[in-house]
């Protein structure tokens, strides 16, 4: 394990004060939803980000509202941290733990309180997975369309906090695109409701600053988010090159043309290979990058479209074109893509960086990374969000080889400088949790994050909720 990140101190009066507040938080929630127990907390220890991991306090796991209010004032009257989880897939590290945080899980959440079709929107519980949702309206011909890869297990809460995208919302947006309120539970217990099932917000925009601010403006208890109806008919298309540099060049030439397909995925040799091998999805094996193109609506339009897609991937040398045949065609293409975490995993151990970049940029960006990565003597597969520019290098590695740890992680602050430098960003959908945390100055001045820690501070003056996470610990003031 790498300590290459440091966690805030424990506070000493919290921790000798453990077996009181265990008591006093087993009142607050139903008997069965308080951890303590040493083996019992493992689980919680760590998220998506492997790498570090850290034993809380104390989970406790409520079932209403109500029952967060009360924990959250108990913590907040004794400054006790408090660390939100959802599934703890986050792979920034925004859900691990401090020694001193009660994690206050929101799995045991997962009602969902009201579809609306009138209204096209769905009230759910924070603990609801993202799946989850789409499957309860599917059969009613609605779906909700941010689809991050772990969907199976992520929750509306843990999407709402990091603002999480998937390969279709490049036509339908991200979270903060799709959410249209939010019960939220503030850090002295208060519980407020920002937004509803209307469009829009009256005065600030509380809801879309809550959207992305990773567990530390309030606990989010209940979403409402907008369904959309399904399209008529969709194709995935599989796109080979002969290049990275070519499939990333098509894919800015068909932005830039004003061409928005659902999703534009793209996948180099090794993430190709490594998804194959694990789907058997019929991905080319014979070419040095694929993008997987959807299109969707009638077939004449899924014809236009394609046409034109087809025409701009000429020009960059495509060497495959595959349009997917049949229903199951289609649903192994995205099954090979979504499970190429999954799939990685199972051939060495990966830290996942997440950067965003100018569409011109990524055929550069592409570049430059396999060259950061070769001077480290390391190995990579790429497979991201292409049409979003938003980068997903997988850095292999050997989690229990401190070295080879040590310079995955350098690797991998390289290249999301690499990406800030190329006019993009930190983060495109995982946070900045800790893993991005002492980057930020690479983005921000010291005046930005001032400014943004004052707005931090204005919901959580005592800095109890998730305060290890997002901004570096020097220079807090
Ligand atoms: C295999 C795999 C594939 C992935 N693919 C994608 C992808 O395609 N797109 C994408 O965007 N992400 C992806 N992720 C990252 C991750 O799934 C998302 O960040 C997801 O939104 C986290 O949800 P969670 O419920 O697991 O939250 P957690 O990991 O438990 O928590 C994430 C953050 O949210 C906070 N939080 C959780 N619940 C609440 C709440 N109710 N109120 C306030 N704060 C809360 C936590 O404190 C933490 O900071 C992937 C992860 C894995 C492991």
């Amino acid at each position: 394990m790498s300590e290459a990140i440091a966690f805030l101190p424990p506070r000493a009066a919290v921790l000798s004060r453990r077996a009181e507040i265990l008591a006093d938080l087993k009142e607050l929630v139903p008997p069965g939803r308080l951890v303590d127990e040493r083996n019992a907390l493992v689980p919680f220890e760590t998220d998506g980000f492997i790498a570090y991991r850290r034993r809380p306090l104390a989970v406790v796991l409520p079932e209403t509202t109500a029952q967060v209010a009360a924990v959250m004032k108990y913590c907040h009257r004794y400054g006790i941290p408090v660390v939100p989880r959802g599934a703890g897939t986050s792979l920034s590290g925004g859900a691990i733990p401090q020694e001193d945080a009660v994690v206050l899980g929101l799995s045991a959440m997962t009602g969902i309180i009201d579809v609306d079709y009138a209204n096209r929107c769905a009230t759910v519980q924070a603990g609801v997975t993202n799946l989850a949702i789409s499957e309860a309206v599917g059969a009613d011909g609605y779906f909700y369309a941010p689809d991050p890869s772990s969907q199976l297990a992520c929750t509306i809460g843990g999407n709402i906090a990091m603002n999480s995208g998937g390969a279709h919302c490049l036509k339908y947006g991200v979270t903060t695109n799709n959410l249209l309120g939010v019960k939220m539970v503030l850090v002295d217990g208060t519980i407020v409701d920002l937004g509803g099932k209307h469009l829009d917000a009256e005065g600030y925009d509380l809801l879309g600053l809550v959207c992305g601010s990773e567990g530390q403006l309030g606990i989010v208890t209940e979403a409402t988010v907008r369904l959309l109806a399904k399209p008529e008919g969709a194709r995935p298309v599989l796109f080979g090159f002969d290049s990275a540099e070519a499939a990333g060049s098509c894919v800015a030439d068909v932005i830039g043309a004003g061409i928005i397909p659902v999703a534009i995925e793209f996948m180099d040799k090794p993430a190709i290979e490594i998804c194959e091998a694990f789907a058997k999805a019929g991905y080319p094996l014979d070419v040095e990058a694929l993008l997987i193109v959807e299109v969707e609506g009638s077939e004449a339009e899924m014809d236009a479209m394609l046409a034109s897609i087809v025409e701009i991937a000429k020009r960059h040398g495509v060497k495959t074109v595959r349009e997917s045949q049949t229903a199951t065609e289609a649903a192994l293409i995205w099954k090979g893509r979504k499970s190429a975490f999954g799939a990685t995993g199972r051939i060495a151990d990966y830290i996942c960086m997440d950067g965003t970049v100018p569409l011109s940029q990524l055929a550069y960006v592409l570049r430059k990374t396999s060259e950061i990565i070769d001077r480290y003597g390391l190995r990579v597969a790429n497979v991201f969000h292409a049409g979003d520019g938003n980068m997903h290098p997988l850095i292999l590695y050997n989690i229990n080889d401190p070295e080879d740890a040590a310079k995955a992680e350098a690797a991998g602050m390289e290249i999301l400088k690499l990406c800030v430098d190329a006019g993009g960003c930190l983060t495109g959908e995982h946070g900045v949790g800790i893993e991005k945390r002492d980057l930020m100055l690479h983005q921000f001045t010291q005046v930005d994050l001032n400014q943004q820690m004052a707005v931090r501070s204005a919901f959580d003056a005592d800095w109890i909720l998730n305060p290890s996470k997002v901004f570096p610990l020097e220079g807090r003031g």
